[in-house]
């Protein structure tokens, strides 16, 4: 039912719909929220509450599913990472909070590893901070963190990303120095999931903020995230959010993303996780075994806690390849329809094909498609 409304939606804007064989990107659409969270957000949208009062307890449930000793839901992981920056640097004090991104006089400095710059860090720089680098693309050592925290240091900020940060300092390193320093650590884990066990396993190692999208693998509103942690440190961040008047109130949760986010959340902790990676395994082997026959390709199905953190079929072009380059293959698959998208961004001479976000029937189609693309 909802599926055809949304369909024929798309087709009045003249939308077309895709086929997702790239994982939880924004860009596309990010995750499909299931049943049970349209209609929490539909039975929200019927009723005003007091927007404290539902986050306060969102919270408890936030801080219930991470472990953490408190949470609440926040407009993004992006927003989360504003937050996050925001009650480090100004605390819960009403004149600082106002203040911000004006930091003068305060602490406003974010320590971060040269590895783990990138895009999204821009969420970071929001609140008016300078950041701080240390290390090189590809090294970094633990003296040049020791050596960088200051008087005037707010954070020390951490990526957890499959796409880079691979040379970073090891997580539970960080948390030691910055502790033994009195500065806190912050954490964009906004697409670490899977695995489960990202969702407990950074504040478990004793980092003071982390934040998830809520749109991502945890397939709540694409407008929603997570922000977990020290008390102190949430109370804080709860200042610097919609509803109040401060720099986190353009990015305001509704009554609507709170419901649907916390139904997700609850949704996900209770999935059998092994059984889901079972079922993308299978799907990226449906569409490995599409391809696998054709010589000069090498198809196989990955997945691991570096690059790729759910399955994938992953085609690698070999030296005695002659046929069209990754690029032109990902372009075949989009012009046709529906557009399908693929991974072509890994920086190698393959194509990655994400089963994490691939609906029922789609595996054979892609498979079908790839094939065609690539014969
Ligand atoms: C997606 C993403 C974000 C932003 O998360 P939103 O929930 O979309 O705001 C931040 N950092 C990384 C590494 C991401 O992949």
């Amino acid at each position: 039912m909802e599926a055809a409304q949304a369909m024929g939606f798309y087709e009045q804007l003249g939308v077309k719909r895709i086929i997702n064989a790239r994982g939880t990107v924004t860009r596309i659409g990010g995750s499909l929220m299931p049943p049970e969270v349209l209609q929490a957000m539909n039975e929200a949208a019927q009723a005003f509450v007091n927007l404290d009062e539902l986050n306060r307890k969102a919270g408890e449930v936030v801080a219930r599913c991470t472990g953490a000793e408190a949470g609440m839901v926040c407009a993004g992981a992006a927003s989360g990472m504003v937050l996050q920056v925001a009650a480090c640097v100004a605390g819960a004090d009403p004149a600082r909070v106002r203040r911000l991104p004006d930091t003068t006089g305060m602490k406003n400095e974010i320590v971060i590893q040269k590895c783990h710059r990138n895009p999204y860090d821009h969420a970071w720089r929001m609140a008016g901070v300078r950041m701080v680098e240390i290390g090189l693309a590809r090294t970094v050592f633990p003296w040049e963190l020791e050596q960088a925290i200051n008087e005037h240091t707010a954070a020390v900020a951490y990526t957890v990303a499959p796409w880079l940060g691979h040379e970073a300092l090891p997580l539970p390193q960080v948390v030691e120095i910055a502790h033994k320093k009195g500065v806190p650590v912050i954490v964009d884990a906004s697409a670490t999931l899977p695995p489960a066990e990202n969702l407990t396993r950074f504040v478990k190692m004793g980092c003071d903020m982390v934040t998830f999208s809520g749109g991502k693998g945890i397939m709540g509103p694409q407008s929603s995230g997570i922000l977990c942690g020290r008390k102190d440190l949430i109370d804080a961040a709860r200042m610097h959010a919609s509803p109040n008047h401060a720099i986190g109130r353009p990015m305001k949760v509704g009554k609507e993303e709170i419901a649907g986010l916390v139904t997700a959340l609850q949704m996900y902790v209770n999935r059998d996780h092994a059984a889901d990676m079972r079922r993308w395994t299978c799907l990226a082997q449906t569409i490995a075994d599409g391809v696998s026959d054709i010589p000069g390709l090498l198809a196989s199905v990955e997945c691991d806690d570096r690059d790729r953190f759910a399955p994938q079929a992953v085609i690698r072009f070999t030296s005695a390849w002659r046929g069209p380059s990754p690029a032109q293959v990902a372009d075949t698959l989009l012009a046709e329809d529906p557009p399908i998208y693929v991974g072509t961004d890994a920086g190698r001479d393959e194509v990655y094909l994400n089963s994490h976000m691939l609906q029922e029937g789609e595996a054979e189609i892609v498979a079908r498609r790839l094939r065609a693309a690539l014969t």
